[in-house]
Order: structure tokens, then C-alpha cells, then sequence
């Protein structure tokens, strides 16, 4: 389809966050001839490869997975590049495209208000205020710290997985690491390494994916010929033949299926169990001091906890009349906005199984086409998707080539769009909502 710009040079949207996504978003926008701003809170892009996930982090999903295909990663990196590579590389990216230029730096946003004319108003901590035709919330779902309730009476060291910098915060310790997903695996094997002591307490288990089999990373194994039953059974062998069974470790097998959880991506963990060098414990009964009772009614003393129990998805600069969802996801239309607000948008807030820069890719022309449908049609694009029979998103949880066959058939539909141009009702006027007290040193990230 075209990507000819349709926008309406009168508009200027925001752009919050110069994450990945924010940066693909970007991209995408300046193609097409959107006017925008983008406001980020740090002083550099690049988001959580900049300044969120520790320095011996290595991405999960493979690098092709992971970069904008109009931009390859280097030649020379490897498979799993580490977290300095993938930050100068969408440094790279954004000088590339020419992005620094619309980019303002530590403006972190504190409020977002719908106003009068359906504009949207911008509050920003150094006291600055604007109004924009739309804003794009790219601010990230790996931000907001879910603390384990048990912490707080632990009197030994502490912290959240996302304060987790570099292995000498572990060494000479013995640790606790609470949690089954990635940065927990990746965290306790690193502590296997350089503390006095690695244990890992999962209230669930879960299913350990490898990284590789047969010597190419998963994200190359195109499962998209296999029918579902098949597709189930394949995963199946695939974990047996590189993590094994669960008992073998003396964990239950999951109750859960292969992808009804973001996936755990560990070829460590096994090996360092097998080791030794990683003991697994079931959930935490009771905390007394520096002393931990499990469920399974053994004991130990800790020197350190680290809580890599997840994140919330955070949006503390809307009004919370603006944040409709539960449980880790939203409702949305299109997966970015809803039915009454025209010229809000949520990308990124999903879990989905894939590489951020690939999905991106994709996603970010879909988003660009709702704007030209609002410009157009003057109306919020949800109620049309609604209108046109599209679901309203019920999970944070997806698989890559899921995303992919909805992009293709919406843009399909969004093709067809002349047939169902109507949406009966008034001209559209967002609901305005009253200001309340914005909380400057509200944590962001
Ligand atoms: C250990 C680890 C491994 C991972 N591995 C992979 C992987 O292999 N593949 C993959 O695709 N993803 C991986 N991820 C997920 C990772 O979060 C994404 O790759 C990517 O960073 C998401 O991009 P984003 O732009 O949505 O969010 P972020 O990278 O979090 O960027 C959000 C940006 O918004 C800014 N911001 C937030 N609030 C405000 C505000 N109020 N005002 C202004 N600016 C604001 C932040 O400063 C930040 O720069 C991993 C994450 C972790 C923690």
C-alpha cells in the first residue's frame, strides 16, 4: 500500500518515549509526513538498552528478530548481541534516519489531558505546557517494579531485578532470586558464578525454552507450515530434548500451556542446576531476619534478595479514567486506542514474543494509518475498528506471526475503507477531564 502522506500539516502529535519503539514509531511518522514531537525523559534513546537492563544482559530473541528490517544489525555482531550493542545500535538507527532532530531530551511528561477541540494537553516536569492533536504513549512496560510482599520484612540486602547492573552486586553473597522468568534465570546463573550461594524460588513452574537447537537460535525456526496440534507437539519435544523433564529437576511439570506465559528463555539454567551450582526452592512461607522458610518447609539465611517478580504497566501521567484494563493489559481497539478518545494511543505495551524491531517494523505504519483515518474521518479510529467488527484486546500475551496476520488484514480492511465510511452519531468531541495534582518526582522509569 502507499505510504504517500495523507496527514494534515495543521496537526502535531507527541511522541513519548525514544525507546525502540518510539524511535520506529519515528521513523515511520517523518516517512509519511506526520508532524510530531517526541519527548524523552532520559538523556540519550535507545530506552531500556540505554539505561534499564543490566551490562551482561544479551538479548533473548535473535537478532534478526530484534532490528528494524529497514535497517540490519552489523554484519559482525553475533546472534545474541549484549546490551551495549543493541544501545549503539539504535543510536545508530536514530542517527541514520535523522530522528535526534525532533527529539527533546530530559523532558519527561507529567501530565495528559484531553481539552477542548479534541486536542490533548502536556504538562512537562520542567513546568512547560503544549497542546497536541494526538500523543503516542511509548513509554515502555519494563519500568514499573511489582515488589513480592514478603520483602519488607527482610533485613538483609534488597532490590528489584531492574536494579540489577553487573555481577559485582552478587559477589562474595548468597542469594535469593525470587521469580521464573528471564532476568531471574539470567540473575541467578550469574550469581552461580560469582556469589557464595545461588537459589531460585519459583511459586510456578514453568517451561524452559533453549535459546538455540541445532545450532540456529529459535526465532529462525519458522513453525508458520505446521498445523497448531503439530506445532504443540514439536514444542514438547523440543524442551524435552534440551531442558529435559521437570522431574528430573524435582519441579512439577507446568500447569499452564507452552505460551499462556511470556516464555522463559534459559540454556544456563539448566546447566548450572545440573551443577549444583543453582538450588531451586518453592515459594517463600515466612521471612524472619535474614532467615527464609519456604513451602516445603526447609530453611536458609540470605545474604541478599533479588526481586525479579516483573513489572506493572504505569501510565502516571493519565488521568486514571485513561487507563482501562486489567491484569497487565488494556482494552483497546487496534491494540493502541479506544472507541471514545480520538488522538490517544498506546503502542508497546504488550508482551509479545518476538523482537521488538521487526514487530515494529510493522506495527508502527498501522498506527501511522489510524491517524490519517482520525484526520479524515474525524473521529476516533477504535470506534470505527469497533464498528468494523475488530475485538478489543483481551491479553498482553501474543506470538510474532500473530501481529503480523492481524497488521496484513487490517491494513486490508483499512483499503476497503471508503465501503464503510459511515459511522452514524455526531460530530466527535473527546470528554474532558479534570486535572489532578501531578505528583514532578513521580518515579518514571
Ligand atoms: C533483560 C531484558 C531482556 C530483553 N530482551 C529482549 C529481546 O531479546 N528482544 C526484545 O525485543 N525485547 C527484549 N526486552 C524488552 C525490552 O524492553 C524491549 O526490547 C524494548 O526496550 C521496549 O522498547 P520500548 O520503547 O517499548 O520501551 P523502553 O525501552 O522502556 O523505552 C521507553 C522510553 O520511554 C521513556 N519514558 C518513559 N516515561 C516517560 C515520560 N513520562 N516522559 C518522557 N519519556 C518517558 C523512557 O525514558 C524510555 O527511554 C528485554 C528486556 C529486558 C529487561
Amino acid at each position: 500500500m502507499s505510504q504517500k502522506c495523507n496527514a494534515n500539516l495543521q496537526n502535531h502529535y507527541l511522541i513519548i518515549g525514544a525507546g525502540p519503539v518510539g524511535l520506529g514509531l519515528a521513523k515511520v511518522f517523518k516517512d509519511r509526513g506526520i508532524r510530531y514531537d517526541q519527548a524523552e525523559a532520559d538523556s540519550e534513546v535507545g530506552g531500556n538498552w540505554y539505561h534499564g537492563v543490566y551490562k551482561t544482559a544479551h538479548i533473548l530473541s535473535c537478532k534478526t528478530a530484534m532490528e528494524f528490517p529497514e535497517y540490519p544489525m552489523p554484519e559482525s555482531y553475533p546472534d545474541f548481541p549484549s546490551q551495549n550493542q543493541v544501545c549503539r545500535y539504535f543510536i545508530d538507527y536514530a542517527h541514520h534516519f535523522d530522528l535526534y532532530g525532533n527529539i527533546m531530551f530530559r523532558k519527561k511528561v507529567v501530565q495528559v489531558l484531553p481539552v477542548a477541540e479534541n486536542l490533548w494537553q502536556v504538562s512537562f516536569a520542567d513546568g512547560e505546557e503544549k497542546k497536541y492533536t494526538g500523543v503516542l504513549i511509548c513509554n515502555g512496560h519494563h519500568w514499573c517494579r511489582r515488589h513480592p510482599a514478603c520483602a519488607a520484612s527482610f533485613t538483609g540486602e534488597y532490590f528489584h531485578s531492574k536494579d540489577y547492573n553487573s555481577p559485582e552486586q552478587l559477589v562474595n553473597k548468597k542469594t535469593l532470586v525470587i521469580g521464573a522468568g528471564n532476568s531471574a534465570c539470567d540473575i541467578v546463573c550469574e550469581s552461580a558464578r560469582v556469589g557464595a550461594g545461588a537459589f531460585l524460588s519459583m511459586r510456578r513452574s514453568v517451561w524452559i525454552f533453549p535459546k538455540t537447537f541445532m545450532g540456529k537460535p529459535l526465532g529462525r525456526i519458522k513453525l508458520g507450515w505446521v498445523p497448531p496440534f503439530l506445532e504443540k507437539f514439536l514444542i514438547h519435544a523440543l524442551i524435552r530434548c534440551t531442558f529435559g523433564k521437570h522431574a528430573q529437576y524435582k519441579l512439577d511439570k507446568p500447569a499452564h500451556g507452552f505460551f499462556d506465559r511470556h516464555p522463559t528463555v534459559s540454556e544456563e539454567l539448566p546447566y548450572y542446576l545440573r551443577h549444583g551450582r543453582v538450588t531451586l526452592k518453592p515459594d517463600v512461607l515466612t521471612i524472619v531476619d535474614q532467615e527464609i522458610t519456604f513451602t516445603d518447609g526447609t530453611k536458609e539465611q540470605f545474604d541478599l534478595i533479588v526481586a525479579a517478580t516483573g513489572f506493572d504497566l504505569a501510565f502516571p501521567f493519565l488521568p486514571k479514567e485513561l487507563v482501562r484494563g486489567e491484569k497487565g493489559h488494556l482494552h483497546l481497539y487496534g491494540h493502541a486506542t479506544y472507541e471514545d478518545y480520538k488522538g490517544l494511543y498506546f503502542v508497546g505495551w504488550q508482551q509479545v514474543r518476538g523482537g521488538v524491531g521487526s514487530l515494529m517494523g510493522v506495527f508502527a505504519n498501522v498506527i501511522a494509518d489510524f491517524i490519517e483515518i482520525e484526520e479524515e474521518l474525524q473521529l476516533p479510529v477504535g470506534k470505527l475498528l469497533k464498528a468494523i467488527g475488530e475485538k478489543c484486546s483481551s491479553t498482553h500475551l501474543m506470538g510474532a506471526r500473530q501481529v503480523f496476520r492481524w497488521v496484513k488484514s487490517v491494513r486490508k480492511k483499512k483499503l476497503q475503507r471508503k465501503s464503510y465510511l459511515v459511522v452514524p452519531g455526531p460530530p466527535h468531541r473527546n470528554k474532558a477531564i479534570a486535572a489532578c495534582p501531578v505528583k514532578i518526582n513521580m518515579e518514571v522509569y
